[in-house]
């Protein structure tokens, strides 16, 4: 689609660059699909307003880049020359957000648009707008500059690209274009140094590649496994949000499968990773976790953080919980006691939310419950709020092979059955409740399994 390209080449040397003024192509609006009257309205009110006012503003980003694609874009990112208080004092709907990288979301009805002014660098080491720690990570980075500074801070070259509502011309100045035509990934200059400037780009790398299936050229993808350490330096609470947009992208599975291959899901989820190395069951209990997810948000059903979290470290849980009640300790105070040490572990590389934190665990505490089926329990359980995700969560367990004795199947049934048929059900599980074990049993005698009831 991007055959038949007319490109021109302009070069300006801008004395505020430090390097020199990338080459230029642009395409013309008979050269591309994206029309202005499909784009956001939201979008189009900013970019007007920015011009009116006497600034330079452009789309940018995911949504040039999948439209060009023939996607349809997530968000819409308007890049500007307006400072973030430039932008604020424009918009009532507006609010500045973020230290470290200070941006303005302007907000119509649900959507937010973001506006972001253009990005340039400094040569003053002391300059307070731009900070960054001795490993090279970018601690601040609020030094503007020019489109052209702009396009080269920028992570990957597909979305480095600027779409201007005048000519409704985009302006390509990192080879986007081509990249776009090739399927290629490639991080904008030095691929170490853009890592260690910002180790989340790492992540980026991957759920792009997944969301796009797109390879990734050599020199981004080389580093990734030698500097996945470096995902240790980002801010926790940071790490919650990125993971998340790693996995609701719908295409969860793909990108699970990336982040092992460059080993950076030990960074993200450690307990689990050396689960996986002793545990098949708990890898293939994530991976249905994964194409579980795809498949909800391919068929537009909610995905909730806590279910997600459940399962990425449920392998972890595990193995405490399973080592906990080898060494005597109840299944119901071992499960919290599991818990506990999980998410203070879990916590040094991601901040989960206790909005999140609490249903998941929940989902956890309900594994131990839910084979509990006896007498008038099974009713009550189909009213605990938090029944449908346990339920879903224990039938993903028993599908990956964890051994839950049927439960699942037995709660799929009970929830279609007449009351009749459901009083036949209970009735078939005899007078003992049915005792289910664990998935990796290596003492029998001793441990109560995750779901024993
Ligand atoms: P999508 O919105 O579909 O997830 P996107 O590319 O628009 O993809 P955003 O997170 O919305 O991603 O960011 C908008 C743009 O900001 C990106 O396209 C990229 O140009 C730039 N950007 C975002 N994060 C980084 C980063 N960590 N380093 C450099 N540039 C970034
Ligand atoms: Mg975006």
């Amino acid at each position: 689609m991007i055959k038949g390209i007319t490109s021109y080449l302009k070069t300006r040397m801008n004395k505020k660059a430090l390097v020199k003024t990338p080459q230029l192509r642009l395409l013309a609006r008979s050269e591309h699909p994206i029309s202005r009257s499909e784009l956001h309205e939201g979008a189009l009110k900013v970019l007007y307003r920015l011009q009116k006012s006497g600034f330079q503003a452009y789309l940018v980003g995911g949504c040039i880049r999948d439209r060009i694609l023939g996607k349809n874009p997530k968000d819409f990112d308007v890049a500007t020359d307006a400072t973030p208080e430039e932008v604020t004092e424009l918009f009532r709907n507006a609010r500045m957000i973020g230290r470290r990288f200070r941006i303005v979301h302007v907000r119509f009805g649900r959507e937010i648009i973001e506006v972001t002014t253009f990005r340039g660098k400094t040569q003053e080491v002391a300059d307070k707008r731009l900070r960054q720690s001795e490993e090279g990570m970018l601690l601040r980075d609020n030094v503007w500059g020019c489109i052209e500074e702009d396009a080269l801070r920028r992570d990957f070259t597909i979305n480095a690209l600027y779409y201007n509502i005048n000519d409704q011309a985009i302006y390509d100045y990192t080879g986007g274009l081509d990249d776009l035509k090739n399927q290629t990934l490639r991080l904008i200059g030095d691929p170490v140094t853009r890592y260690r400037e910002d180790p989340v780009r790492m992540l980026r790398a991957v759920r792009f590649a997944a969301k796009l299936n797109f390879k990734l050229e050599t020199n981004t993808e080389a580093p990734l496994s030698e500097q996945a350490n470096l995902l240790l330096q980002v801010a926790p609470a940071r790490m919650f949000d990125e993971v998340l947009k790693l996995f609701l992208a719908g295409h969860a599975l793909a990108t699970f499968q990336l982040l092992r291959q460059y080993g950076l899901f030990a960074f993200l989820f450690p307990a689990s990773h050396e689960a996986f190395k002793t545990n098949p069951t708990a890898l293939k209990m994530v991976e249905q976790a994964m194409i579980n997810t795809d498949l909800r948000i391919h068929e537009g059903r909610p995905v909730t953080p806590a279910f997600l979290y459940a399962a990425l470290l449920w392998p972890g849980l595990e193995q405490i919980f399973n080592d906990l009640q080898n060494n005597g300790v109840p299944a119901f105070p071992a499960m919290q006691q599991a818990g506990n040490r999980l998410l203070q572990r879990q916590n040094q590389h991601i901040t989960i939310p206790k909005r999140f934190s609490f249903p998941m665990r929940e989902i956890w505490d309900l594994q131990l419950k839910l084979p509990q089926r006896n007498g008038k329990k099974a009713w009550v359980m189909l009213q605990t709020p938090r029944f449908r995700a346990a339920y879903d969560f224990l039938l993903l367990r028993e599908i990956a092979g964890e051994a839950t004795e049927g439960a699942a199947a037995w709660w799929t049934a009970f929830q279609e059955a007449s009351e009749e048929e459901q009083h036949k059900l209970i009735a078939s599980l005899g007078r003992s409740p049915v005792k289910k074990s664990g998935s990796k049993r290596r003492n029998p005698r001793r441990r109560k399994p995750v779901s024993a009831s």
